[in-house]
């Protein structure tokens, strides 16, 4: 495989016609003969522009100028150190070599030659002989790039011998027999298909079975990631999670589980038969999810739980056999583990923390006791209990979908066993994995070995903290009596850089965040999730008179090329993974710029989102402002805000446990019943609205009043709006005659 690493040379006179520019031109040329592609240089402040190519560089090769040196030698060297230092920072192995005339060398100090392969004495020796040194360096320096997996896998495509087992594709060539086929070859590429092999390929270990050259990389990412053991999951978090609980949980367990939770955790508690209480977290009325109180992590309040559930009760052991917390909520809002390790020890063996939102955390002090695997890498764990975390490599991460992990920390007094834990990774994994998605797991954690990993994460931060201060420049400029959109968060940002974590601890005696019940140094605000929030609503669920429902605002961005993950009444929220640019949000200010123009003009839909207009002509007259106000309106007749915050914070009775439930569909034993009925009911299937995507109901639950009248207001809304749906998962949409009824499978009784 032929790779495209350029070795680059920095030197003004790269281009002059001097004897130091064709002394440089023929070293250049020499490493050319040996192919190795060049980039030539003549600044420093060219490299500082172009600083994601520069990750692209098999070395680096510097120029001291005899010239620069005379005039203001410090200047020079100042230079160089800070460029060296900067490369340093994310990368401790490129080659970096220095040249010049003789007598500089002595002249570097001490801390930077350390720094250095090399110094080149320029004229002493031939540039052939020097460039032969050079790409030796930078040879070595690529071989050693890939990690285990990654590398057995380039090895084994390029290698590819005639193989006769699975995929039926056969490396790709299967793809060659038809037009279509052709296409979908030319589309991925030959090495993409040639490396989609099946897992009796020797040579590349066992996924399954964690062997060889998987092993080793898992291995690899175990130490980067600072936790004891570590395994690569092909199918996503969701089934990281299953593979987490059926290690540990089984029919009749007790378990604890925040309500707050991805479905995939509710779909292990119905496959597991556990009995699940529920750790309720606040939520503000934006409809942003907060913690679960601190006191509610504690063996008294998680015995009241267990008293007040009548299947938790007449349980044969009742201590809890997990507890399952998101950690890093849609939000952002991410809770202290040592302090919940502290208050658990004894009261439950095994915590899980889902943190598929927050992979990054290990690699910056910024985040420090706020993650699954915190505590000292080296030593032995001093907490009880063992820790399970689950992360999707995909979301934050560079990994190709799916790509997920599961990291475990010892307990002092719990510790993991392997096998028996692998028998339940057998049992959710495929058995063909995804070998490329192996292979985005093994390179992602490669990505944050130190101290690459650090500066990354730095990175993001400091996107994310620009984005902020950006937002709040054009609050400024715009001045008090115009509005703006506002970013949810701590009201003082520190001027410039990311400042450090107690800057986003979530305060009790602050009011920004909207929650009660917080307790000071509990929780902090990830600061990598910016929710933006629109004009019409306050923290307290009061509407204003005239308001911007965030749906719209997220229909005209999507119009605009900007794609926004999750939008809620009067919230959307954008994230700074380590993929973000400048560009990505600057372009986001601008277009949220254009809106508020467009929307102070109230230009008509047709012209401000004429796809949406093509679609819904309805609206293609309306001015933006009017149709906000409409919506506006409804939300604010509906008491919206409130309606959901309650829905969510109202006490439902378990009628039955989860998997009974779930039995009643598999016996036929459910009905489809309009929701003008349905209050009293037990729901047979899970219930999600989509904001925020979080379960409302879980199956063998009651609906409550609270409930039915919020799926009621989405009736209503969805028949007045249409293009503005708001979608719940399980609830069945049927229409005859042009009038749309809705449907719950609720359990017969
Ligand atoms: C996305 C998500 C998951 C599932 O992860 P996938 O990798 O998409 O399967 C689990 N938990 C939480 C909190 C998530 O946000």
């Amino acid at each position: 495989m032929k790779f495209k690493f350029p070795v680059v040379i920095i030197d003004e006179d790269f281009r002059s016609e001097n004897i130091s520019g064709s002394g440089i031109r023929d070293l250049a040329d020499a490493i050319s003969a040996l192919d190795f592609e060049i980039l030539g240089l003549t600044s420093f402040g060219d490299l500082r522009s172009f600083a994601p190519q520069a990750s692209r560089a098999c070395c680096f090769v510097l120029s001291i100028d005899d010239d620069e040196f005379a005039d203001g030698k410090q200047d020079a060297i100042a230079q160089i150190d800070e460029f060296i230092r900067a490369i340093r920072q994310r990368n401790a192995d490129i080659p970096i070599f220095l040249y010049g005339e003789t007598q500089t060398a002595q002249q570097i100090p001490l801390s930077l030659l350390r720094e250095l392969h090399g110094f080149i004495h320029m004229f002493e020796d031939t540039p052939e002989f020097v460039a032969r040194y050079i790409v030796r360096e930078a040879q070595k320096y690529l071989n050693a790039l890939a990690p285990p997996f990654f590398k057995a896998l380039m090895h084994y495509a390029e290698d590819s011998s005639y193989s006769w087992h699975c995929p039926g594709h056969s490396g790709g060539v299967a793809f060659l027999k038809s037009p279509v086929g052709q296409m979908f070859h030319q589309f991925f590429g030959e090495n993409m298909l040639r490396a989609d092999v099946c897992n009796s390929v020797d040579e590349l270990g066992q996924l399954l079975d964690h062997t060889g050259p998987v092993a080793e990389s898992e291995l690899n990412a175990a130490r980067i990631f600072s936790c004891d053991h570590l395994f690569f999951v092909t199918n996503g978090t969701s089934t990281s999670n299953k593979i987490v609980w059926h290690a540990n949980v089984s029919p009749g367990d007790v378990v604890v589980v925040d309500r707050n939770c991805h479905k995939s955790v509710l779909h292990s508690i119905i496959m597991t038969g556990a009995i699940p209480v529920f750790l309720r977290p606040s939520r503000n009325h934006y409809g942003i999810i907060g913690p679960i109180p601190r006191h509610a992590f504690t063996a008294e309040h998680i015995n009241q739980l267990i008293e007040a559930n009548p299947f938790a009760r007449a349980a044969k052991v009742k201590k809890p056999k997990i507890l399952t917390l998101t950690q890093s909520t849609y939000d952002g809002v991410i809770y202290n583990v040592e302090t919940i390790k502290q208050q658990l020890t004894g009261v439950i063996d095994t915590l899980h923390f889902d943190e598929a939102w927050l992979p990054h955390a290990s690699f910056h002090e910024f985040y420090q006791k706020m993650y699954a695997m915190e505590g000292d890498a080296n030593q032995p764990s001093v907490a009880a209990p063992l820790v399970f975390s689950t992360q999707s490599t995909h979301k934050l991460l560079a990994g190709l979908s799916q790509a997920s992990q599961i990291l475990v920390k010892d307990g002092s007094q719990h510790k993991l066993d392997r096998h028996r834990f692998n028998e339940s990774y057998l049992m959710h994994s495929s058995t063909s994995p995804q070998y490329s998605i192996i292979a985005s797991c093994d390179v992602a954690a490669a990505m944050m070995e130190a101290p690459g990993g650090r500066a990354l994460v730095a990175e993001s931060l400091t996107e994310a903290l620009d984005f902020r201060r950006a937002m709040r420049k054009v609050d400024a400029d715009l001045g008090e009596d115009d509005w703006w959109f506002q970013v949810w968060g701590p009201e003082t940002l520190c001027p410039s850089g990311i400042g450090e974590q107690a800057d986003w601890v979530i305060r009790q005696d602050e009011q920004w965040h909207g929650f009660e019940q917080v307790e000071t140094g509990f929780n902090m605000l990830d600061p990598i999730k910016a929710t933006l929030m629109t004009p019409g609503l306050n923290i307290q669920g009061d509407f204003a008179a005239t308001g911007i429902p965030a749906a719209i605002v997220s229909k005209y961005l999507a119009e605009h090329g900007i794609i926004i993950e999750k939008t809620g009444l009067y919230s959307f929220f954008i994230m700074f993974t380590i993929g973000i640019t400048k560009g990505r949000w600057n372009s986001m200010v601008t277009e949220l710029q254009q809106f508020k123009d467009d929307y102070d003009h109230n230009l008509p839909i047709y012209r401000v989102m004429p796809e949406f207009a093509a679609k819904h002509p309805e609206y293609a007259a309306i001015g933006l402002q009017d149709l906000c106000q409409s919506i506006h309106q409804m939300y604010r007749d509906y008491d919206v805000a409130r309606v959901t915050t309650d829905m969510y914070l109202s006490e439902v009775e378990m009628a039955m446990i989860p998997s009974q439930a779930w039995a009643k569909m598999t016996d036929k034993a459910v009905e489809r019943v309009s929701v003008d009925e349905i209050e009293g009911r037990i729901t047979a299937m899970l219930v999600t609205p989509y904001p925020p995507g979080i379960p409302l109901m879980v199956p063998g639950e009651r609906f409550n009043t609270t409930v039915v009248k919020y799926l009621k207001f989405v009736r209503d809304f969805n028949a007045r709006f249409a293009g503005f749906e708001t979608y719940v998962h399980g609830l069945i949409a049927e229409t005859d005659g042009g009038k749309t009824e809705y449907f719950v499978d609720v359990v017969m009784e």
